[in-house]
């Protein structure tokens, strides 16, 4: 029956930056579903891991600085030791540096680019050949963003580095279809999280961005537990290299 092939029981999916928001969104949904949970998180996750314990999964507690790929191996192999196989990442761990264009500097550059799409590159290299390994697939998920689309106003290395996501989701899934791994990305439009807080709190950006958005409210991390499920499940087998917006219709504009 076709809501059977949404049923993640017994699955184990790693979430980067599940501490907060979106992460801490898709990691609940995830184990509401049925997966067990590795968190690679910078900082303490416990939050998180009272929310998934809640559900009757398991949780593993990882931690990592993002901003260098230093230790994926290590991190794999400790999910791998830990519950014997990874079937799902999900790549959410991501910064962004406001500054306009005609000022920006490296720093802000360097620091957007290597969490955002290095580490999501080298870490889903990783994954996939642990996925490889083990012979049965997979499914990764990259989180993208509007701007994977448009070009953003004062954010040049987060349009870079997300733009960058969409590309890396579509080369992925070309490389790795043949061993059954699906690679594909969702854009959160604009969400109520930490990353949207100065947005929020410019009361101008704040309404100019809101009166745009169809669906008449910010985005929450509840509006990612859905799409991260369905794009971590069998039911979406034949999905690979895609991009979903969930953005309240922002993109429809
Ligand atoms: P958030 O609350 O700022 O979450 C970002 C997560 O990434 C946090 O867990 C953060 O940890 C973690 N992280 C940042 N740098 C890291 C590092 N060096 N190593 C390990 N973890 C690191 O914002 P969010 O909105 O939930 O963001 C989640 C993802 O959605 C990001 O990729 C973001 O770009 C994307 N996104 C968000 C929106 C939006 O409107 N909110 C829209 C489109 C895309 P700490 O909490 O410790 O910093």
């Amino acid at each position: 029956m076709i809501l059977n092939a949404f049923e993640l029981t017994g699955k184990v999916a790693i979430v980067t930056g599940c501490n907060t928001g979106l992460g801490q969104g898709m990691a609940l949904g995830l184990a509401q579903a049925g997966c067990d949970i590795v968190g690679i998180n910078v900082s303490e996750p416990g939050e998180t891991a009272e929310k998934i314990i809640a559900t009757g999964r398991r949780f593993l507690d990882l931690r990592a600085d993002l901003s260098s790929i230093q230790g994926i191996t290590g991190l794999i192999e400790k999910a791998v030791s830990e519950f014997g196989h990874i079937d799902i990442l999900v790549n959410n761990a991501g910064i962004i540096r406001r500054e306009d264009a005609i000022e920006f500097s490296e720093k802000n550059w360097d620091d957007v680019m290597n969490v955002n799409s290095k580490t999501l590159f080298f870490m889903s290299q990783a994954v996939a050949k642990q996925f490889i390994k083990q012979g049965n697939g997979g499914k990764i998920i990259n989180i993208a963003s509007m701007l994977s689309y448009q070009g953003g106003i004062r954010v040049p290395s987060y349009t870079a580095s997300k733009s960058a996501v969409m590309g890396l989701t579509r080369l992925m899934a070309n490389e790795w279809a043949k061993h059954n791994v699906n690679v594909n990305a969702i854009a959160p439009g604009y969400m109520a999280t930490n990353n949207t807080e100065q947005l929020r709190a410019d009361g101008e950006r704040s309404k100019e961005i809101l009166d745009r958005i169809p669906a008449g409210r910010w985005g929450l991390p509840e509006d990612v537990m859905g799409p991260v499920v369905f794009l971590s499940s069998k039911a979406s087998d034949y999905v690979n290299g895609y991009t979903i917006a969930v953005d309240g219709g922002w993109l429809a504009r």
